[in-house]
């Protein structure tokens, strides 16, 4: 910076010697750089060096003047000023360049998040949906019902001349898996008309009011797309009756809701858009979302009976190599209970059991072992304790062999004593009873059953083992047990406290209502009453379960027996075994 216009000898002087050539006059000039605390010396014969001085050194310049060499002051101050406004500046610079950037980041931010109500909708359009009916099955009368919309979607005009009115939505309503989602694309593409889907979760984001702009958006879409079907899935999360959530309320879902019923409304009936909707709490939604004009038709999809099951089966194993041997019907009995998902997962589990063993066919074992894999968890390692696998295998024979007392010995699906992941020791799989299923309505008759046989296993230990030496194998079936105690107590009213619901449900707590009323539902005298009958109907659901056991001990020790050697027995097996020595 301080540029001189010397350029330097390589020969040194001393200060001394700097005094003695000032005073023999071999020097012709001097530039002072006081701030610098040094001098460049120009000697006559061309020499340049530069020498360190004092601060503020006079002798030199006294010296210097005395034998009139030329001295020349370097302005320092000012160039180290300019040097300090040049630093200023550029420190100004770089705080005005970082603001810039910050300022920058910042907007695109704001931008992202005010501009994705555009920019990034989450909504899927499929334009050539490729699912059909014959995909959907075991939903017969659901598909049945839905036909209408698509004649609809297919011929609009036929039904606009004869100024007919379609239903603008269609609620379908199921358990998670049991092929909502399936049936409203199988519409789509059986009527060839673009399908638009979103979440309904999607709609709320962390900024208000993007819900309301996308549910727009989405109608807007919709529009142009004309004639299409819209499908919101799972709709309970903005759907939920308004107006009543704590501290106000969530004004985000509430003003997306609202949307979504303006844009209901708004369309013309004949505009060729259908909205679908899934849901699996239909008792949540509110009100205005259900009356006519809106979704006023609901479908149910339920959970597939023993022939749904088989076709469903069917439909999932049609691109499987299956075997000729399995029978599907067979397999539709053992999966009482499963959703159209499960069997999906069940099918395909098996072909990749089916690749692991590199077999060219699915067979029974291999869908055995899928069903396994899915209803009790992956095999973990071999029990080794001979006494562990024997306290074992009587908790899981004690429970099967209640089972076959109170619901009949086909309800045992296999009892095994293979330990699996995430359980103590084995496993007794029991159907469900298809009437239950279909019907959805359980009587006292049949939890009082569950609850005996789940506490089937500490039954076993006590005969067997003794009271002092039953272990703590069955917590989780006792914990079951309770649980369903404490239903029929408190809420089905199946107990002698009588025909009172004392349990506030559970969304009326995601309501907000049942926050301020829970504490005084229940008199302190009442739920000392509840304990009481709970543990009276533990005690009871034992003592018959021991009765069942001790009666039944000869085919106890026997089946005890077939699993300490062979580790699982399964529903074949435990007929023969059973159907002669069961004493009921
Ligand atoms: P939901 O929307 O009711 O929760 P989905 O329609 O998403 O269930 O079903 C998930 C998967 O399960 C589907 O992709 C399909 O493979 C299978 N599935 C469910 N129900 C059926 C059914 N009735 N027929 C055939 N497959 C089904
Ligand atoms: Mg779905």
């Amino acid at each position: 910076m301080f540029s001189s216009k010397f350029s330097y000898s390589n020969s040194k002087s001393s200060y001394s010697d700097l005094l003695e050539d000032i005073e023999s006059g071999n020097i012709e000039s001097i530039f002072y750089y006081p701030r610098q605390r040094e001098i460049d010396v120009l000697y006559k014969n061309g020499d340049k060096i530069k020498i360190p001085i004092l601060y503020n050194d006079q002798l030199i310049l006294e010296k210097a003047t005395e034998n009139k060499v030329e001295l020349t002051v370097n302005n320092s101050r000012k160039e180290s000023a300019a040097a300090n406004s040049f630093a200023s500046i550029s420190i100004f610079l770089i705080f005005i360049l970082a603001i810039v950037l910050i300022l920058r980041s910042t907007s695109k931010l704001a931008s992202r998040a005010f501009g994705f109500t555009k920019n990034q909708t989450k909504f899927v359009t499929i334009d050539d949906v490729e699912t059909r009916f014959e995909d959907v099955a075991g939903v017969p009368e659901a598909a049945e019902e839905l036909k209408e919309v698509i004649a609809f979607l297919k011929e609009p005009k036929k039904f606009q001349n004869l100024g007919a009115k379609v239903p603008k939505g269609v609620l379908l309503i199921g358990p998670p898996g049991t092929g909502k989602t399936l049936l409203a694309k199988a519409i789509a593409g059986e009527s060839g008309v673009p399908f638009i889907s979103i979440a309904a979760s999607e709609f709320v984001e962390l900024f208000v009011g993007v819900g309301a702009s996308r549910v727009r958006d989405l109608f807007l879409k919709a529009k142009e797309k004309s004639p299409c079907i819209i499908f919101i899935d799972e709709i309970d999360s903005i759907g939920r009756q308004r107006g009543s959530g704590v501290g106000g309320g969530n004004d985000e879902r509430e003003q997306t809701l609202n949307q979504l019923l303006t844009e209901l409304d708004g369309f013309a009936d004949n505009s060729g858009i259908i909205v679908l909707a899934a849901t699996n709490r239909p008792d949540i939604l509110d009100a205005a979302l259900l009356r006519p004009g809106r979704f006023d038709r609901k479908i149910e999809v339920m959970l597939p009976d023993l022939d749904g099951r088989k076709k469903i089966l069917s439909v999932h194993s049609l691109s499987k190599p299956l075997s000729k041997k399995v029978d599907l019907g067979y397999w539709a009995s053992r999966t009482v209970g499963f959703s159209g998902a499960d069997l999906a997962n069940l099918m395909n589990e098996s072909a990749i059991h089916c690749a692991r063993n590199e077999s060219k066919f699915i067979t029974d074992h291999h869908i055995e072992s899928a069903l396994d894999k899915i209803t009790i968890g992956l095999r973990s390692s071999l029990i080794t304790s001979p006494n562990m696998k024997k306290i074992i295998a009587y908790n899981e024979v004690g429970k099967a062999i209640v089972s076959a007392v109170r619901n009949g010995i086909e309800s045992v699906d296999k009892i095994t004593i293979l330990p699996r992941s995430g359980s103590l020791g084995g496993c007794t799989k029991i159907c469900p009873d298809e009437d239950l299923i279909s019907s959805g309505l359980i009587s006292k008759r049949i939890l009082f059953s569950k609850i005996e046989i789940a506490l089937a296993g500490r039954a076993a230990e006590t005969i067997v083992f003794g009271k002092s030496e039953i272990t703590q194998c069955s917590i989780y079936n006792i914990s079951y047990a309770t649980n369903i105690v404490r239903e029929m107590v408190t809420k089905y009213g199946f107990s002698i406290i009588g025909p009172v619901s004392m349990e506030p449900d559970n969304n009326e707590i995601y309501l907000g209502d049942g926050l301020f009323k829970r504490k005084s539902l229940i008199a302190d005298n009442t739920s000392s009453r509840i304990d009481n009958e709970i543990i009276k109907i533990s005690k009871v659901s034992l003592k018959n379960s021991i009765e069942i056991l001790e009666k039944n001990r000869v085919l106890l020790d026997k089946l005890v027996e077939i699993l300490l050697n062979q580790e699982t027995i399964d529903r074949q097996l435990f007929k023969t075994e059973t159907s002669e020595l069961l004493k009921v």
